[in-house]
């Protein structure tokens, strides 16, 4: 994923709510932008998929919608930044102050930056996107039923993968997590906002409006990374 225009160091957490299009604007800038893609969640998942020690504590806290715990989720995400340099993306970590102070002691200790990107979006809006999100099982390209259904039904457009609704996108677990995200992980945005690291976005515009914004946030005059 590194290449030479990567900026050395700088770490970009996309933080926001469920469904306000974190992993989706991150995915295709890091493609673009050539940055690394790290998303708690689909590490967790793998977690769960392939049946490991982390994947059984953390299925319980993920099926009901609330966080797995600081620790399990911190060691795991600072795990996978050790052998990574240049940009990297961060998709869902932090989500918590414990989580937050953790990762940047390891960017300090690394002497790394941090910027972030925090997109946003009402409650009403992400219940409605997350409900409708079908996901490939084979390569993660995200369809939602009404606004982007994809072209044969059950079916990605890209690779012809299966697609399938996440367990925690019903409407009970959805309620549960846009609850746990205002009360455990909202906070963090007065955190980021004091430090002077924080870009704020609206997740309801159209995406490429989105990706435009952040393009700029992230590209310097001379073409590479800030
Ligand atoms: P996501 O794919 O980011 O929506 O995450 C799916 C689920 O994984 C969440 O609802 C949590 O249960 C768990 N999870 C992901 N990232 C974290 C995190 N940073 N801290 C705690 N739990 C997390």
């Amino acid at each position: 994923m590194k290449s030479d225009s990567a900026a050395s160091g700088v770490v970009v957490v996309f933080f926001g709510p469920p469904g306000v299009g974190k992993g989706t604007v991150a995915t295709r800038l890091a493609e673009e932008l050539k940055y690394h893609f790290i998303s708690s969640g689909d590490l967790l998942r793998a977690n769960v998929k392939e049946g490991t020690e982390l994947g059984r504590e953390a299925r319980s806290h993920m099926d009901s919608g609330g966080l797995v715990p600081d620790q399990l989720v911190t060691r795991m995400v600072l795990k996978s930044l050790d052998s990574l340099s240049g940009g990297i993306f961060l998709d869902g970590f932090p989500r918590t102050q414990v989580q937050a102070e953790e990762l940047e002691s390891y960017l300090r200790g690394r002497g790394w930056r941090l910027q972030v990107i925090d997109l946003t979006a009402d409650d009403r809006f992400l219940m409605k996107r997350l409900v409708e999100r079908i996901i490939c099982r084979s390569c993660g390209a995200i369809y939602h039923r009404t606004n982007l259904p994809p072209r044969v039904e059950g079916t990605c457009d890209h690779c012809g993968g299966a697609l399938y609704q996440r367990d925690d996108d019903r409407p009970d677990v959805v309620a549960r997590r846009l609850e746990v995200y205002h009360q455990q992980s909202a906070p963090l945005r007065e955190h980021y906002r004091r430090q002077g690291v924080m870009l704020t976005l609206s997740g309801e515009k159209p995406l490429e409006e989105t990706l435009a914004a952040v393009r700029a946030a992230l590209i310097g005059r001379n073409g590479a990374p800030e």
